[in-house]
Formats: C-alpha cells, sequence, structure tokens
C-alpha cells in the first residue's frame, strides 16, 4: 500500500468551496424559521415529506429538461457503486413529483397539500459571486386539484410566513400567468419569431435560446436582452378564456386576503417547468437578483413524465437568503441557547452538591453550567461574565456545611444567601416560566 507522505492533513480542513457550516448564531435563525414555517404550513393543512437525497439524474432531466441551465451545468452528478447515474437532488418539486406518482397519492383525498424542510444541491461556479453549491430550502405544494383557490392559499401561506419572520416590508410579491396548453404555444411561438432576426443583439447565451426556450431571454441580467424582453410580445394578449378567468379569480382572493402585489407581465419563473400562474417576492428595489421565493404551477411537466393530467403548484424559499433578510434588519430571534445559571464552587465538597444542584436545574429547563474544575472564585467569576449569564450560584466550604448557597445576580451586582434546598424553585421563578427549555409536545423536529 502506498504511503501518504504527507501526514500533515491541515490542508483538508477548510471548508469546501460553496458549502458551509451553520454555526449556533445563525443556527437560532434557522430553527426560528423552520418553527414558523412549521407552523403556519400545518395551520394551512400541510403536511410535511422527506424524500431521499439523491434521486436518478435521468428522472431529474426529465423534469427539468436536457436542454435547461440546471441539467447542463448546475447539477452534481455521480455514479453510484452498483454504476448507477445519480444526482444531489437539487430542488424540492421533483423529489415529491416521484413519491407522489411512486405511492399512487391521486388515490388519496385530494389535493395532496405537503411542505417540506431539507438540504439541497446545485454546482453553481465559483466564479459567480455569492455561490452556495448547498443550501436549505422551505417549499410547499398542492398536486392533485386545479383551483385559484388553491394557488391564493399557497400565495397566503408564503405571505403569513414572512410576514411572521418580520421581513415580508422588504420584499413585494410579482405575479404573472404563463398560460395553459391551449393558449401558449401561440404565444411562445410569437414570442421566437420576435426573437428571430434580433440575436445580434442579445448576449451569447441568449442567442442559443430563442428557438427552444425564449423565456430564458427574460430571466437575462444583460441590459440589451433586458430591453428586448421589455418589448416582446406580451402574454396576457394569448390567454384563453380559462386562463383570464382562473388570473382574475385569484387576483380577486389575493385583494380579499390583503395581500398586496405587483402584476409583471415579464416574469417567467426560475424554472422552465413553470406553466400557468408564476410568482416571486422580489427585492424591494426589484433587483432580480435578489429573489428571497419564488413558485408557479408545473402541471405539464407531471403529465409529460406519467401521461396523467394532474395539477400541481408550488413555492419553495432558500433559507440562507432569508436569515440574510432578517440580520439586515436586525431582527433578533428569541433564542433557546442563551445559558441562565453559572456555578462556582470552591473545595471538594461544593463540587459534588454543585453537581447534583446543575442536574437538578436542569431537569427543570433552567440552562445551568459550570466548569466545576479548579481555578479561583475570581477565575470563575470572569469566565460567568463572558457566559453573559443573568445568575451565579457560588458554593464554598461554609455553604456546603450550613447547606445554603449565595445567589448572585450578575446585572445587579448583588448578591443574597438561600437555603440549597430552595434553590431550584427561587431560580426558577427569577428566570420566568416562560423561559424555561422544557420539552413541548409538537415541537421536535
Ligand atoms: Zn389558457
Ligand atoms: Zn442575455
Amino acid at each position: 500500500m502506498e504511503e501518504n507522505q504527507n501526514n500533515n492533513l491541515s490542508n483538508l480542513s477548510p471548508v469546501p468551496k460553496g458549502i458551509r457550516d451553520i454555526l449556533p448564531e445563525d443556527h437560532q435563525y434557522l430553527t426560528y424559521i423552520k418553527k414558523v414555517a412549521r407552523h403556519r404550513s400545518r395551520q394551512g393543512g400541510f403536511r410535511r415529506i422527506a424524500t431521499p437525497m439523491m434521486e436518478r439524474e435521468e428522472f431529474i432531466t426529465a423534469i427539468h429538461g436536457k436542454n435547461s441551465d440546471l441539467v447542463k451545468n448546475n447539477l452534481y452528478k455521480f455514479k453510484d457503486p452498483e454504476g448507477n447515474d445519480m444526482v444531489l437532488r437539487p430542488e424540492g418539486y421533483s423529489g415529491i413529483i416521484r413519491a407522489y406518482l411512486a405511492h399512487e397519492m391521486k388515490d388519496w383525498p385530494q389535493p395532496i397539500e405537503l411542505y417540506y424542510i431539507e438540504p439541497y444541491f446545485e454546482f453553481v461556479p465559483q466564479e459567480k459571486k455569492q455561490f452556495y453549491r448547498s443550501y436549505m430550502e422551505f417549499g410547499a405544494v398542492s398536486i392533485g386539484e386545479k383551483a385559484a383557490a388553491l394557488d391564493a392559499q399557497l400565495i397566503y401561506l408564503a405571505h403569513k410566513i414572512l410576514q411572521d419572520l418580520n421581513i415580508e416590508s422588504l420584499f413585494q410579491l410579482q405575479i404573472n400567468h404563463l398560460g395553459c396548453e391551449v393558449c401558449r404555444p401561440k404565444y411562445l411561438m410569437d414570442l421566437e419569431n420576435y426573437f428571430v432576426g434580433k440575436e445580434r443583439s442579445l448576449c451569447f447565451s441568449c442567442q442559443e435560446k430563442v428557438a427552444n426556450n425564449p423565456h430564458y431571454i427574460f430571466r437575462c441580467h444583460e441590459e440589451d436582452c433586458q430591453i428586448l424582453s421589455e418589448l416582446a410580445p406580451k402574454v396576457n394578449n394569448y390567454w384563453c378564456e380559462d386562463c383570464s378567468k382562473f388570473y382574475n379569480r385569484l387576483r380577486s382572493y389575493l385583494e380579499a386576503l390583503e395581500i398586496s402585489y405587483r402584476e409583471n407581465l415579464g416574469l417567467v419563473g426560475k424554472y422552465d417547468f413553470y406553466t400557468g400562474l408564476v410568482f416571486e417576492y422580489w427585492d424591494r428595489d426589484q433587483k432580480k437578483e435578489n429573489i428571497l421565493l419564488h413558485g408557479g404551477s408545473f402541471d405539464e411537466v407531471i403529465e409529460k413524465i406519467s401521461g396523467k393530467k394532474i395539477p400541481a403548484v408550488g413555492f419553495n424559499m432558500r433559507l440562507e437568503k432569508a436569515i440574510k433578510a432578517m440580520k439586515k434588519e436586525k431582527i433578533k430571534v428569541p433564542s433557546k441557547d442563551n445559558l441562565q445559571v453559572f456555578i462556582a464552587q470552591l473545595s471538594r465538597e461544593a463540587k459534588k452538591k454543585c453537581l447534583q444542584l446543575m442536574i437538578s436545574l436542569r431537569e427543570a429547563g433552567i440552562k445551568a453550567i459550570g466548569v466545576l474544575g479548579k481555578g479561583s472564585i475570581r477565575e470563575q467569576i470572569t469566565l460567568a461574565e463572558k457566559f453573559k449569564v443573568p445568575y451565579m450560584i457560588i458554593m464554598g466550604l461554609t455553604e456546603v456545611r450550613e447547606n445554603i448557597i449565595i445567589l448572585r445576580d450578575m446585572k445587579v451586582g448583588q448578591q443574597k444567601v438561600i437555603s440549597y434546598d430552595d434553590a431550584v424553585d427561587v431560580i426558577k421563578k427569577l428566570v420566568g416560566e416562560e423561559n424555561l427549555d422544557t420539552y413541548t409536545e409538537g415541537e421536535l423536529g
């Protein structure tokens, strides 16, 4: 066996490019967002689903199309030990579509309303300014029935979650309707004809898309491509009666739910497979680069791969973007990580009693910490200050003998003596019932 000459593994320790550790400070946000998303989803009748981290490459290609940017450039592909071509899942819809078909969910009461909070992977080239190859995504889908009221409810769910996170005001909801299988082909044909002959004004990537995916040009950030997109035929001139009715109904529901929105006839959605309704939450300054959440219907892709007409609509949001927005707004999240009591002791006898007390405090839901090592009382107080604990317990030989403790209020810097046996109850009151970290049913996950 070849011996590795370089035993120094320190060059292996940096985080691989494009992926990140979520450190405790950010995790507080993550936990909070998950909690809000779970709560609002459950309230809206959505049930949680988790699909595997990997899917067959063939399946993802069928969903997104072999010419899509995602399939061409952004998939994490690998061969498993049996030689199967696999990918790390790039988004949440594909797994759900597969699960819906595999488990014959069409036989369950419809619509099937599901939500998920899972990690996803997209291979983004390094040269992109903010490239993340692994991210957390929250999404919700409604499959099996078509009704403007269902789409409105889905948007309402997104709206409530952003409101709860206190970031809704930073973003603006944009909506559009891309037509259906009846009216859409004519629109796409006219769009293609419009761009044909204007290729020289388009950027290199857009030139290639004129024939097979003119909507791609709408997403391009190049100025010339944007100007041409703005002057392109407008989808509303092509809507059939059903699409017009659907769209008007949806708008009236949004108004009834007091959700403000902006109609944007140039909005085409993030995925090529979106048809019908599309919606996105854009940064208020309307930079396309900063889309917090996007959604749309994807009936046609399900029909394409299964041959069955199954309506579907969904949205998803990258949690890292929500965290960034919350931090920008200086929104504080309630944290259960903050320590409440620091226990300092002097002497071996005190150490034993302190250990027992620490366990009793923790059992009562109070977050207690004590180093219980050596260290002078001064050193332990300094440490308690570093941990920013509001209360400190001090026990020495005298306290052990008299079965008492010294309780120090760190904020005011005053201390008093109380009975060892009353310690848990006294501190519970000081900390406050609502701040105790006890298990509550329904909070797992
Ligand atoms: Zn139509
Ligand atoms: Zn372009």
